[in-house]
């Protein structure tokens, strides 16, 4: 075969060199054929669109044309032309075909409309679907967007450790970490297990959240954002949790609770103006064929301001929905900690838009979080989102030393875990700021995909760790 330079399909698509000779490779979607000609649909990942290889059957080789089927991987030289048909604006005249691939038929792709759930079991081929393709490519293009955003701003990239000896983050059940040998657990007279033979010398776990550690790095740097994995061992079978997600963590210095809300709106519709900017093909198809409101509720987030209401005011609105008729399945009253369905009726029904929600009663919220004068809430701040209820959680941070140590006393969390994170308000210690995002519910608003398993490759869930 006469070797020629790849062409990705997505340049070649906007090429107007017709009449020139170019090389493209990639996995057949579609085939279908006449006496004389077959036409292949190829698709190469660069892009949701294929290029159409029109094949001259005379010309080629009777055997080789039997295995240009839907998944093969095939190299094609041939003439870039004008494409006469609708659809694309430049198909390739095949000269030669090489299948470095082949396929039979037990390809788990072949069938189309498979449901979700089936392609999960197939979650190693999935990418080359159509609507994983689109998804996976509006992932890393989030990716990107994040790390402009924040390093536009002057934020620093900050890596907190992903191994952790400290079990007070609080944001959830936790996964250990061990080399120990567990058919021969060593124990002490109590029966607790005794980690000095282990690893680290004590017992690790798998991070639930970097921001303790990037507090440390905002007191330092000014303002940082963490973007890694987070694990958390919590036995929640639902559409919008994961045992292993990723998560963005910014955390600023001299940041208040409304700094951080100011910045956590420009931040989400930044997001989604780059997808609106950068991604709208593989958008366009999502919205066609998952979610016909998409295109719509991303423009309509840009141009809204969030509504910005205190806990206790939304727990107002939600009893009278109540004493109105309206049913939810759990309970509202002041102190609750919301349920989905409770963000999701403010959101969707009463404000229309998304809600900052602030001033959460302290029993429901982290020991670290700053303590408003009233004794009974804390200036935490969670963003709820039409579809996906809390899309952020933050707060402003305590720094007062004496308050934040008597509550973790209060609390009874061990203080052999504190003492790092304690000099941060021993030492010089000042106002600052942060919140998380979960990648996977940005993801899952920006798609437009109902189920979080189906915007991360390979997801990881209670009793599943397959792939
Ligand atoms: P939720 O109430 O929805 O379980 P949370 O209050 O436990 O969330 P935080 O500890 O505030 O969550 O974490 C910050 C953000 O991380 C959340 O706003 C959410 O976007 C995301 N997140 C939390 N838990 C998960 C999970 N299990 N899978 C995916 N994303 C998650
Ligand atoms: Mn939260």
């Amino acid at each position: 075969m006469k070797a020629i330079r790849r062409t990705r399909i997505s340049d070649l698509l906007k090429s107007t060199a017709y009449g020139t000779e170019v090389n493209v490779r990639g996995w057949v979607r579609t085939r279908r054929s006449s006496k004389q000609v077959a036409f292949v649909a190829l698709n190469d990942g660069s892009t949701i669109s294929n290029v159409q290889i029109v094949i001259d059957v005379e010309k080629f080789d009777e055997d080789m044309l039997k295995l240009l089927t839907t998944g093969a991987c095939l190299s094609v030289n041939g003439m870039l032309v004008e494409s006469i048909g609708g659809g694309q604006s430049v198909e390739i005249q095949a000269t030669e075909i090489e299948v470095l691939g082949e396929c039979d038929n037990t390809y788990p792709l072949q069938k189309k409309g498979q449901t979700m759930e089936y392609m999960r079991t197939v979650a190693h081929l999935r990418p080359r679907t159509n609507t994983f393709g689109a998804v996976f490519r509006i992932r890393h293009n989030m990716a990107y967007a994040i790390h402009k955003f924040f390093h536009d701003k002057g934020f620093y990239y900050f890596h907190t450790p992903i191994i952790t000896a400290s079990d007070c983050e609080g944001a959830g059940q936790m996964f250990q970490v061990t080399t120990m040998n567990l058919y021969d657990l060593k124990k002490d007279e109590e029966g607790c297990i005794k980690y000095d033979s282990d690893f680290f010398g004590k017992q690790a776990s798998l991070t639930v959240s970097g921001q303790l550690e990037g507090e440390l790095a905002a007191t330092a740097l000014g303002a940082i954002y963490t973007f890694g994995p987070t694990f958390r061992a919590e036995n929640s079978n639902t559409p919008r949790h994961l045992a292993e997600f990723w998560m963005i963590e910014p955390e600023v210095a001299f940041n208040d609770i409304t700094d951080n809300m100011d910045l956590a709106e420009e931040f989400i519709k930044y997001c989604v103006q780059w997808a609106l900017d950068h991604c709208m093909e593989d958008i366009t198809f999502l919205n066609n064929m998952i979610d016909k409101g998409l295109i719509e509720r991303l423009r309509s987030i840009v141009d809204t301001e969030f509504v910005r209401l205190a806990y206790t005011d939304g727990i107002k609105i939600l009893e009278e929905a109540v004493a109105a008729g309206h049913k939810f399945e759990f309970p509202v009253y002041w102190g609750v900690d919301l349920a989905s369905e409770h963000e999701r009726y403010l959101v969707e029904h009463h404000f229309k838009r998304p809600v900052i929600l602030t001033d959460y009663p302290k029993e429901i919220k982290a020991f670290y979080m700053k303590q408003n004068e009233d004794g009974k809430t804390v200036r935490a701040m969670d963003v709820l989102f039409p579809k996906i209820g809390e899309i952020i959680g933050g707060s402003e941070r305590e720094a007062d030393y004496g308050k934040l140590l008597a509550r973790i006393e209060e609390l009874g969390i061990p203080m052999k875990d504190m003492w790092w994170y304690l000099d941060t308000r021993r030492y010089g210690s000042c106002p600052h700021s942060g919140f998380g995002l979960g990648f996977e519910r940005l993801l899952l608003f920006v798609t437009g995909m109902a189920n979080i398993r189906d915007v991360i490759p390979f997801p990881r869930t209670p009793n599943n760790a397959e792939f």
